[in-house]
């Protein structure tokens, strides 16, 4: 869909929490992972991630960063993008505590 679809559809929700499962693509289309989407819609952010996300046409593939060892979390940099100002609620609202070394302390990139 469209980020212009998208934003439509969450606009309640993000205000609530910013927590949606929305994935931006190149250009101006995003997946809602939250319609039929897989389970990789629940990979959480972290500063030092172990998976990057790879675009293929119309298809997107998570791939390993470093070895994944079973039992361990994967983690992709969300480096999200909000519009407007950065403020204190807007930090607040995308902070990162992921506890890695080189933690941010934000989900935004
Ligand atoms: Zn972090």
């Amino acid at each position: 869909m469209s980020w212009r679809a998208a934003i439509a559809r969450y606009r309640a929700s993000v205000a609530e929490d910013g927590h949606t499962f929305v994935f931006g693509l190149e250009g101006d289309r995003v997946i809602d992972g939250a319609r039929g989407g897989n389970s990789a819609r629940w990979i959480n952010h972290g500063c030092e991630p172990n998976c990057e996300a790879v675009e293929d046409g119309t298809r997107v593939f998570i791939r390993a960063l470093r070895r994944i060892r079973p039992g361990d979390e994967l983690l992709l940099d969300y480096r999200l993008a909000v519009d407007g100002r950065r403020t204190a609620a807007v930090k607040r609202l995308y902070a990162c505590r992921c506890g890695a070394q080189g933690c941010r302390g934000t989900m935004l990139a």
